[in-house]
């Protein structure tokens, strides 16, 4: 996506006569803020961000930390109603309290562990302090019946996402990596949820109908790490250069986000929206066990040959979860290749030529 795409797609939500919420993260529950009326949408990474932070952050952060920063400071999307910062991770924690568009902000509190007492009762007082908030600043009410309706939409486009993904099951699969990562992004460009998710649906069955082009022999990858928004072509470039081909992303784009599943059939919809978040295998959690059972699963069902995790420069959760991601791969047997990039093409030849050699050896 670019700057004008996402300030048109703002625009187009004020011309219907509704607010926009920005979200950079998946843990924020969006269904808040679609049950209170508003517009939200995630944004992964816009492409023509000039880099600004110079002044204001260090130089080697991490590049989407970076980019959300210049974003939240450039014209094109001070049109945004909300912003909703999140405590994923340090680095985009004390950004935003750089932000100069500080009303505009609210403040999302992430648990940084999954199985611990306090997790379930932080994630409910986080959606009710959000709820209340919207009420307080916007005057926008949210109800069991709105949160329900809006979960309902937002399944949808996590199982329309899901379909997208497997289609690479097969083999051979059915398309390139590149493909399937192209179909989603377009998506991303629409802000209406319900025509986003037609839309995604659409595009796999144009794929499927398609056919493959792609040959069995070809070493299937699956990717995992962070947020591959700001890198996916390079990577994707050295994967399908080489004799290999991107069957799975499991990054949040994908998989991680949207193999979660709201019950939108029980009495109270609070607990639903914990159940539901609280089973987001990020690494920025303590224990961050259902990563590794997701991937486990994953490796299983797209038949992987190779895992390629993928980590942003000077992420810490995702380059120091990489010694224990290593090792479960060694036990799963299935060979393990660490990248670390950022937003560049510095790198571009090099990646190609590790990928490469990773590939040739499976
Ligand atoms: S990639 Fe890592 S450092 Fe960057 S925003 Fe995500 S969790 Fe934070």
């Amino acid at each position: 996506m670019d700057k004008l795409t996402l300030k048109q797609a703002i625009e187009a939500c004020h011309a219907k006569g509704q607010k926009v919420a920005l979200s950079f993260c998946a843990h924020v529950p969006a269904e808040i803020l679609e049950a209170a009326g508003f517009c939200s949408m995630r944004v992964f990474h816009v492409n023509d961000i000039v880099d600004t932070s110079e002044r204001a952050l260090p130089r080697n952060l991490c590049p989407a930390v970076k980019e959300v920063y210049c974003l939240l400071e450039d014209e094109a999307i001070q049109a945004a109603d909300l912003i909703i910062t999140e405590s994923s991770c340090d680095g985009k924690k004390k950004m935003y309290e750089l932000v100069t568009a500080q009303d505009k902000l609210y403040y999302y509190q992430v648990p940084q562990g999954n199985e611990r007492d306090y997790v379930r009762p932080l994630l409910r007082s986080e959606a009710n302090y959000m709820i209340k908030t919207l009420d307080k600043r916007f005057g926008a009410k949210v109800t069991e019946e709105a949160l329900r309706q809006a979960g309902k939409v937002m399944n949808a486009e996590r199982e329309a996402v899901t379909a997208l993904m497997d289609l690479q099951k097969t083999v051979p699969p059915v398309t390139t990596g590149l493909e399937i990562y192209k179909a989603w992004e377009k998506a991303q460009a629409i802000s209406d949820r319900a025509e986003r998710t037609a839309f995604i649906l659409a595009e796999r069955d144009r794929l499927a109908a398609a056919g493959t082009a792609v040959s069995a022999d070809k070493k299937r990858i699956l990717i995992t790490g962070c947020p591959i928004g700001g890198v996916y072509e390079k990577v994707l470039a050295a994967v399908e250069a080489a004799d290999g081909v991107a069957v799975c992303f499991e990054n949040c784009e994908f998989v991680k986000a949207n193999a979660r599943h709201l019950d939108t059939e029980t009495p109270d919809m609070i607990e639903a929206l914990v159940d539901c978040y609280q089973n987001t295998p990020c690494a920025i959690m303590g224990d961050n066990d259902r990563r590794f059972a997701l991937i486990e699963k994953l490796a299983k069902e797209y038949q992987i040959d190779g895992i390629l995790d993928l980590a942003l420069t000077t992420c810490h959760a995702y380059t120091v979860e990489r010694e224990k991601m290593h090792r479960f791969c060694g036990q799963l047997d299935i060979p393990y290749l660490f990248l670390e990039s950022d937003y560049s093409d510095t790198d571009a030849g090099q990646m190609k030529t590790r990928v490469a050699a990773f590939i040739e050896l499976l």
